[in-house]
């Protein structure tokens, strides 16, 4: 805990991820220098090795994107793709579809049809909340030409969102194309649809598929080298955001926990007793697909270079968003054993399980092939932070980030890693779990609402 405060290489960090080094979009030259800086700085804290793993991504970008009034003087509207919105270009007429619950779309009946589609991202109040693509995919079956959706955030900001379901294997492409304005233009335009004005919407994007990097370093274990634990967190951001919260922070979180580890090696002679994996993943906010690169190549079934599989992913995304509070898994077969281990630190921290299967951080990937995988307690249901509320938009910067709660994560994740990995392998508890029981669990939450995000 010492070493994570006194030593602690937290600022630096931040400054050349965040600042000097800024948006980090996955398959990106900034993406790239980031994978290569965190490798070397790797290496730098006495790692026992460190490495930059490349992967192929599917990846998009975007160029100009506008909707604007024809018939209102071209009276600019606040215009923002969703990630991975195919190029459009049409001019058609503008329906309000409220929320886009059941009810409102068919009330609208052949309407849609063509149309593009105003539509209100927050569930309709006082019904069962349904997710934001489950309604695109309700307009897109009513035959929409596009979907433009209001931000809930006021004030003109907006976040970049997605649009498809991400409990889907791999990142959609050509889906209903779906353009975000700004809660004010969106009143606007709500305000003045009964008329049915014409609406022109352009948004200049592309697919391609790109070189990606991911990163990982090692401390060999002292008694079970062979076997290992993974602590692991994105550093891609979404487009034109520094990420101080998403993901800068889960990045330094696994850099600094990494340092303080290799520190009590070098100047204690204490070695894990399993070995420890630090990785850092690109192309999270792009479907996942470094963490899945990752686990398909080490860990699948089929692949040339397969290994043991871990006994625990523990992920760090967004730590600024919240103190550390526990660990919460995936499956529950850990449970009794992660809060016992959690006990012997005298922390107060609590281990709780998921009840659906969130595909929303890097963990996913490792459930998916049935890996026992967590994710830091650190803001569901309590003690969540505002400066958070800046999620995927510029002003996640470097600011964003808070220092002295990273500095305890560091040393806490350590020191819950070492105890963990000085548990035999053997005397953990069996994972029971197939890949089809998993595959059964995540159909059965397709297309819900994750409890987790209220
Ligand atoms: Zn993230």
């Amino acid at each position: 805990m010492g070493e994570a405060w006194s030593g602690s290489q937290i600022k630096q960090h931040l400054t050349e991820l965040a600042d000097v080094i800024g948006p980090r979009w996955g398959g990106s030259a900034e993406d790239l220098r980031a994978a290569a800086y965190i490798r070397d700085q790797m290496e730098a804290a006495g790692v026992d090795r460190a490495e930059v793993e490349p992967f192929t991504l599917e990846t998009w970008n975007h160029g100009d994107v506008s909707i604007s009034l024809p018939d209102d003087n071209n009276r600019p509207i606040a215009a923002l793709p969703f990630l991975r919105c195919k190029a459009i270009d049409l001019t058609t007429p503008l329906v309000d579809a409220g929320h886009a619950s059941p009810h409102e779309v068919e009330a609208l009946g052949g309407r849609i049809e063509g149309s593009v589609v105003l539509a209100t991202i927050g569930p309709e109040p006082f019904t069962a909340p349904e997710p934001f693509t489950a309604r695109i995919v309700r307009l897109a079956a009513a035959g929409a030409a596009c979907i433009i959706a209001i931000e809930p955030k006021t004030g003109g900001r907006m976040e970049y969102a997605n649009s498809d379901e991400w409990l889907n294997v791999g990142p959609q492409k050509n889906a209903i194309a779906v353009v975000k304005t700004s809660s004010e233009d969106g009143a606007y335009l709500r305000r003045i649809a009964g008329g049915s004005p014409r609406v022109h919407v352009s948004v200049d994007a592309e697919y391609f598929n790109t070189e990606a990097h991911n990163t990982v370093a090692e401390i060999t274990g002292s008694t079970h080298p062979e076997r290992h634990l993974i602590l692991a967190g994105h550093h891609d951001t979404v487009l034109k955001t520094p990420g101080g919260n998403d993901n800068t922070s889960g990045t330094i979180g696994v850099m600094e926990t990494a340092r303080v580890m290799a520190a009590l090696v070098k100047e204690m002679g204490v070695r894990p007793g399993m070995s420890i994996r630090f990785a850092t993943w690109s192309g999270e906010e792009q479907h996942l697909q470094g963490a899945r690169s990752y686990v398909a190549r080490h860990y699948s079934e089929g692949s040339a270079s397969r290994e043991e599989k871990p006994l625990l992913n523990i992920n760090l995304d967004e730590l600024s968003t919240g103190h550390m509070k526990g660990i919460v898994l995936a499956f529950p077969h850990l449970r009794q054993f992660m809060q016992s281990q959690l006990d012997t630190m005298d922390d107060g921290l609590k281990c709780h399980v998921l009840s659906h299967m969130d595909a929303h951080s890097d963990h996913f990937p490792f459930v998916e092939e049935a890996i026992e995988a967590s994710i830091t307690w650190r803001w569901r249901f309590w003690g969540r932070h505002e400066d958070a509320k800046f999620h995927h938009e510029v002003g996640d910067a470097a600011n964003k980030l808070n220092v002295r709660e990273l500095k305890e994560y560091a040393g806490q994740l350590a020191r819950l890693l070492l105890r963990l990995s000085h548990v035999a392998p053997e005397d953990w508890p069996q994972n029971p779990l197939t890949i089809s029981d998993v595959n059964q669990m995540i159909e059965r939450d397709s297309g819900g609402h994750h409890p987790a995000f209220h």
